[in-house]
């Protein structure tokens, strides 16, 4: 049965496979799909999987039909999102056509390391795509790990993943857009909160911070105001789903608050079925 959904979890797909220098990607033990999917079942844990297709900035190929191919194979385990790299124009576009088709759920972008500012109008129309799809987008927010430590970030511009102004603008610019802020936004947690306090279609994840080390008002928030648009994600590699669990376990949340950020509120907004026992 399942107990929560994870719905922030990597994997590598296409050339992506054995980039182990990559530091999103960092080598971690049971990161093969195969494994993945065994440690999540043994958690009674979904989890939304996807690659980050980065190509322009980096060369290497991800594939989607890695993706989905993973999906097909472990379908009560994983759903998945599809990925574009913006700077890829008409194809890009063409491509999120492409995931709907093989069935993935929704899109994932990362602003620093696909080094996009999303307000940029060439990008418009893959948002404007997404939205005839029904396909939510995920966007980073707050800072990144990816190059972290190195000279100039690896030239990576942390700018693009300010939830104010670029993600409140799409959200305004395009009401039917669901938008997940992906990441306590830190340092910008707070006007992550502002937006997703006044637009009804932006939603966030609790991905990629551990949650011992969540900021304050992040889990006020969470716990009252925006408690049916908060989502549990691990960021997995960078996080393990059993770690994420555990510490989220400690931290001073309501009960009545709990299940809804751990599954209810992310499978309302997939639109996924639970069976009666866990619907309670
Ligand atoms: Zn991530």
């Amino acid at each position: 049965m399942v107990k929560a959904i994870d719905m922030h979890v990597h994997i590598k797909t296409g050339e992506t496979v054995g980039q182990a220098g990559h530091k999103h990607n960092l080598g971690k033990p049971g990161q093969h799909p195969d494994e993945m999917a065994e440690m999540y079942q043994k958690l009674d844990v979904m989890a939304v999987i996807f690659d980050v297709d980065h190509e322009t900035r980096t060369g290497v190929k991800s594939s989607n039909a890695d993706t989905a191919g993973w999906v097909r194979k472990y379908p009560k385990t994983f759903m998945g999102f599809g990925s574009v790299d913006p700077w890829k124009g008409n194809q890009a576009v063409d491509e999120v056509k492409r995931c709907a088709d093989l069935g993935l759920l929704g899109m994932k972008f990362q602003q620093a390391s696909q080094a996009f500012c999303p307000t940029n109008p060439r990008f418009f129309p893959i948002w404007e795509m997404c939205n005839r799809l029904k396909l939510p987008v995920i966007f980073h927010g707050g800072t990144t790990m990816i190059c972290g430590g190195e000279p100039g970030g690896g030239g990576l511009v942390l700018e693009y993943c300010k939830p104010i102004p670029y993600l409140d603008d799409i959200a305004a610019r395009y009401p039917e857009l669901r938008i997940i802020i992906a990441h306590p936004a830190w340092p910008w947690h707070d006007d992550q909160l502002a937006v997703l306090r006044h637009k009804a279609n932006v939603y966030m994840d609790l991905s990629g911070h551990a949650p011992k080390y969540f900021p304050e008002s992040i889990v006020h928030n969470a716990n009252t105001l925006v408690q049916d648009k908060v989502f549990f994600g691990s960021d997995f590699p960078v996080i393990t789903p059993k770690r994420w669990l555990d510490e989220f376990a400690t931290l001073p949340f309501k009960d009545s608050v709990r299940p809804k950020i751990l599954l209810h509120n992310f499978a309302k907004f997939i639109g996924i079925e639970l069976p009666d026992a866990v619907k309670a």
